[in-house]
């Protein structure tokens, strides 16, 4: 009931969602059927939790929209970028979109690396892990808070200087693409697997295999895996199990729901704050510290191609 009021609240406040499902439906579904990965029928288990992820993507943007600001923000992103704008400036306008590309996708594979390594960002992002079928709907699936997860990428870019129009095409390019990563086709493209990533990559990113834990982040050049020692694409096999290990509910009400558990509630922060601004600062500083910082850091530190980190991915 709850997942049919944000579908249709979702469907008022945009209609894109029904125009996406039926495109992506027109477009990926006939190759899904003639070039078939994995063997698995359009009314697979769990489509219309994934369905209605696409549906109510109307509000659930708005959601990330606003989440999005404060995470640019607090993530600092924008100061290499202040730092990198006179060098901006002087890059001829021609040749400005590609440099916004590889800036914008180096920027995106350490957000995405830091999505799964960082515990307190994995719960958000495990959502969209959490499906255990690959195809042209299960990309949907994203909680509106890891959404977030390009906002750091779109502020560098905008501090750097980059015309709001370059940044903006990145994003919506990015997402789109992303979309169709998950298609369930067979099509291996193996000349193009270290320049440009593939279904294939994209597959191996989803795995819940052990030696494919934590690799192939990047969205669209592999060749940030390669450097920073993520990439995972093996000659001899291709990946056979989708999904997380730890519980992820059903149903798009209890996934949004998921990650929020045992987060203290906002009320009592917000009250805490008015009552005591320099000790919620403080209080603040000091978990940021411990649940984001120090798992960063950790996550930049370990050892090239080592699986597995504590209580993520
Ligand atoms: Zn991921
Ligand atoms: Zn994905």
């Amino acid at each position: 009931m709850a997942a049919l009021v944000l579908v249709a609240v979702g469907l008022v406040v945009e209609t894109g969602g029904l125009f996406a499902v039926g495109a992506v439906f027109v477009l990926v579904v006939p190759f899904e059927k003639l070039f078939p990965r994995h063997r698995q029928p359009i009314r697979r288990p769990d489509v219309g939790t994934d369905i209605g992820y696409a549906l109510a993507g109307g509000l659930l943007n708005i959601i990330g929209l606003i989440a999005a600001v404060p995470v640019a923000v607090l993530s600092l992103a924008w100061l290499p970028g202040l730092l990198l704008r006179p060098a901006v400036a002087m890059i001829p306008p021609i040749v400005a979109p590609v440099i916004g590309l590889l800036l914008f996708d180096l920027a995106i594979y350490w957000t995405h690396r830091w999505y799964h390594e960082v515990p307190l960002l994995w719960r958000f992002h495990a959502i969209h892990h959490s499906t255990e079928r690959l195809d042209w709907i299960s990309g949907f699936r994203t909680h509106p808070l890891d959404g977030t997860l390009i906002a750091p990428a779109v502020i560098f870019l905008l501090a750097a200087g980059f015309s709001p129009e370059v940044t903006g095409a990145l994003a919506v390019v990015q997402i789109v693409i992303g979309i169709f990563l998950h298609a369930n086709v067979r099509w291996r493209l193996r000349p193009l697997h270290r320049v440009i990533i593939t279904p294939d990559f994209h597959h191996w990113h989803h795995a819940n295999e052990p030696e494919a834990i934590n690799s192939n982040y990047s969205v669209f050049l592999p060749s940030w895996d390669l450097l920073f020692g993520t990439y995972f694409m093996p000659d001899d096999r291709r990946p056979q199990r989708y999904g997380v290990d730890e519980f992820v509910p059903a149903g798009m009400v209890a996934q949004l729901r998921h990650p929020l558990r045992g987060l203290p509630p906002m009320r009592r922060l917000l009250w805490l704050g008015l009552r005591h601004p320099w000790r919620s600062v403080r209080a603040v500083a000091r978990l940021g510290r411990r649940h984001i910082l120090v798992p960063i850091r950790r996550s930049g530190l370990r050892r090239r191609r080592t699986a597995g980190l504590s209580g993520a991915r």
